[in-house]
């Protein structure tokens, strides 16, 4: 990976596992500029997970699909991209120990993010709920 700042080759310095995330960060520094900057691994749900509709289709699991959805639910709220961005990890990872094979039901999808915000924002479960019938 190269330097965000000026184009040139990196070398990892630091790593760590981020368990909750299932990710792993690391920490680059360039070999021409000598800036540090930070990268994270992470797995491409896109690629490995689909969702089964009620009538049996099958689409790719879109992460920005949720994180929007989790955004339009948490629009009132004064932080609401950093809410929408950690309660998509949650659903994420709430979603990894529920699917098998890569294959998810819409409404367990559904279900799932009903549940954490449900003990998130009362007002933001409301409205997916509103939005999100079952
Ligand atoms: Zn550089």
């Amino acid at each position: 990976m190269v330097c965000i700042y000026c184009n040139g080759e990196t070398d990892v310095i630091n790593s760590r596992p981020q368990k909750r995330l299932n990710q792993i960060w690391r920490r680059r520094k360039c070999q021409d500029c000598t800036a540090v900057f930070s990268t994270h691994e992470r797995a491409s749900y896109e690629d490995g997970w689909r969702v089964e509709a009620a009538n049996g289709s099958l689409t790719p699991f879109l992460k920005n699909k949720l994180f929007l959805s989790l955004h339009t639910s948490c629009a009132h709220r004064t932080q609401a991209i950093e809410d929408a961005t950690a309660l998509t990890n949650t659903v994420i990872s709430l979603l990894r120990t529920q699917n098998s094979q890569g294959l998810i039901e819409a409404n367990s999808i559904v279900l799932t993010i009903q549940e954490v915000l449900n003990n998130f924002d009362k007002a933001a479960a409301v409205h997916y709920q509103a939005f999100h019938p079952l």
